[in-house]
């Protein structure tokens, strides 16, 4: 690798691979690991063109890369997160990462003798386990930051994410003085559901029923559950009447519903409340208390119902 032996052999044993190039991309030297990961005789390699050695190199970008090096007189890096390898090596974890190739971090940087450029060094660092933990990491915080939106067993939102996507809604609505609707199921007789078939049955209703109500809204409305068997849906820029209309379409939808399982076809039915942001409402939670009350309502008359909360009617002074 070099005249002097001790950096030959210090060069030798790097972790690191070791390439050079002339100013005409031909591989003037190369270390032991990069043969050894490339696969390839360490000397044969000598005095090939680089492109003709690695093909795999995405041309364009490595010459500018390396012009910029030369122009700049400067080095310059490039890590695995912009490009996953450079090179096509083999690492040495063969089982546990995703990827078949070594994840490197390349230095690249201009070798000069008597004051003008003459070769250009690339170093590549084997960054497989940095790549492999890093991903699973980014995995793990994905599903994370899942877990905290949805519930486990509807996989709708769940009542923390529902209630901060209100929250949202109510200060947009409030601010730039939109409509905001709010409906309120709760599932009728539950309890008696559960007692009579088993919880089981009862979780394999939540979950069709989430179904069916989240294919009935639109994608801007946020639907989440509330509670136990408590579902809610908010419904931007929505009048009363027509998230009446959409509850009564609902509620009629899960009438109809039959659930299978195991061998029994089970039937249910909501009770639903519905409100719209009021001028005195001052938080989201009293457009909440007032979805409650009209639910509330639907249950004290008869239950599979949708009862509206009253609207208040601005009086306008003269
Ligand atoms: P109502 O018509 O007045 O709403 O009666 P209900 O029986 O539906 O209401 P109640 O509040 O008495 O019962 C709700 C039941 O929901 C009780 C609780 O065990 C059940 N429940 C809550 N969460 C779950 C769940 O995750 N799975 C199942 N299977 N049941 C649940
Ligand atoms: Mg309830
Ligand atoms: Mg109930």
């Amino acid at each position: 690798m070099s005249d002097n032996p001790l950096c030959t052999t210090i060069t030798e044993q790097l972790n690191t691979g070791v390439l050079i190039l002339d100013l005409n991309y031909n591989i003037v030297e190369w270390n032991r690991f990069f043969a050894i990961h490339a696969h390839l005789n360490l000397q044969d390699m000598v005095g090939k063109n680089v492109f003709t050695a690695f093909p795999e190199l995405p041309k364009r970008w490595f010459e500018r890369k390396l012009s910029s090096v030369i122009q700049l007189k400067t080095q310059s890096f490039c890590s695995w997160e912009q490009r996953h390898h450079l090179f096509e090596l083999s690492h040495s974890r063969p089982i546990t990462t995703d990827s078949h190739f070594m994840a490197q971090n390349c230095t690249f940087f201009p070798i000069e003798t008597n004051n003008e450029i003459t070769h250009i060094c690339i170093l590549i660092e084997d960054v497989t386990d940095v790549c492999h933990y890093q991903t699973r990491l980014n995995k793990t915080l994905e599903e994370l930051a899942k877990a905290n939106r949805i519930d486990g067993l509807t996989q709708v939102f769940n009542r923390k994410h529902w209630e901060e996507c209100l929250d949202k809604e109510f200060s947009r609505a409030r601010r730039y003085d939109h409509g905001l609707a709010l409906i309120m199921f709760d599932l009728d007789h539950f309890k008696l559901l559960n007692d009579t078939y088993g919880h089981q049955c009862g979780d394999q209703v939540l979950i069709k029923t989430a179904q069916k109500i989240s294919s009935l809204l639109r994608l801007c409305d946020q639907f989440g559950r509330y509670g136990g068997e408590e579902f809610a849906a908010i419904l931007p820029e929505t009048d009363l009447a027509g998230a009446v209309d959409v509850a009564e379409r609902i509620c009629r939808s899960i009438e109809e519903l039959v659930i299978e399982f195991q061998d029994k076809r089970i039937r249910i039915s909501t009770s639903v409340g519905v409100a719209t942001i009021n001028p005195d409402d001052k938080r989201y939670e009293d457009l909440i208390s007032n979805a409650d009350i009209a639910l509330y309502e639907a249950k004290e008359t008869g239950r599979n119902k949708v009862c509206a909360a009253k609207e208040i009617e601005l009086i306008l002074e003269d």
